[in-house]
């Protein structure tokens, strides 16, 4: 077996015995690869070993990969921050934009998704999460917890989005334990802001990445974000 493949049957155990531990079933949570800095080679190997959720950081990147058929087979995600003057080459694209945080980049989003509506003549919805700002990092992107009903509300009368639940990237924590609080915190979030969502389809709650994803699991994350832990250290070319 490929290091790639071990890597993901490895994981996919894991998450399925977090899951049982918190008396969830498996199949709930979503095991998505996270390819930034990964060659096409790399991607179509991970599509093989059954991981069919990737997703993408920036944008020259996704789109390069996507010239050369690398996500084929696959789910494709954004997972990293977006600029306003990027957003139409994400919209349409991306099956589901996991980082909306801030009410600037909703509005350029609604108006390019509207625009690809019109263009295909079809009654297209680009799916989003929120990306909250668990932390309350100065650093850091995301919507403040206190405004997240305000700007849910906003988004909700968007009719060219269709929000599918919320995103977290907490800050670098010592220990896993400390993570969790952190995850904790959002899965409150999360439930509190049900009723904001879309309605009549499943809610994603998007947090877990290398280090901590079976503490994201034990605490009510569907999808969990791995990059390092499937391929190895990355390289930043
Ligand atoms: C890179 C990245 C990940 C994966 O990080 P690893 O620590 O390599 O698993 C997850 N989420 C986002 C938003 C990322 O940019």
């Amino acid at each position: 077996m490929s290091a790639i493949k071990e890597n993901a049957a490895r994981i996919q155990h894991a998450i399925a015995k977090a899951a049982l531990q918190a008396g969830r079933r498996p199949e709930e949570i979503t095991l998505l690869a996270a390819t930034k800095t990964r060659t096409p080679a790399e991607v179509r190997e991970v599509i093989a070993a059954g991981i069919t959720t990737v997703g993408e950081n920036r944008v020259q990147e996704m789109t390069e990969k996507l010239g050369s058929a690398a996500y084929d087979g696959a789910s494709l995600h954004f997972i990293g921050r977006l600029q306003t003057n990027k957003v139409k080459l994400v919209v349409g694209r991306a099956a589901l934009i996991h980082s909306v945080d801030s009410p600037r980049l909703a509005a350029e989003l609604e108006k390019a998704s509207a625009r690809v509506g019109e263009q295909t003549q079809s009654g297209f919805v680009q799916e989003v999460l929120v990306e909250v700002n668990i932390g309350g990092e100065h650093s850091k992107g995301g919507i403040e917890p206190r405004d997240l009903p305000g700007f849910l509300q906003t988004l909700a009368e968007y009719g060219h989005l269709r929000v599918r639940g919320l995103m977290c990237i907490p800050p670098p924590a010592e220990t896993p334990e400390q993570a969790r609080r952190y995850f904790a915190a959002m899965r409150e979030l999360f439930e509190r802001s049900r009723a904001l969502l879309a309605q009549g389809c499943e809610h994603v709650l998007s947090m877990g990445m290398s280090d901590d994803y079976e503490q994201a699991v034990l605490e009510g994350s569907t999808l969990v974000r791995v990059g390092t832990a499937l391929f190895g250290p990355r390289n930043y070319r």
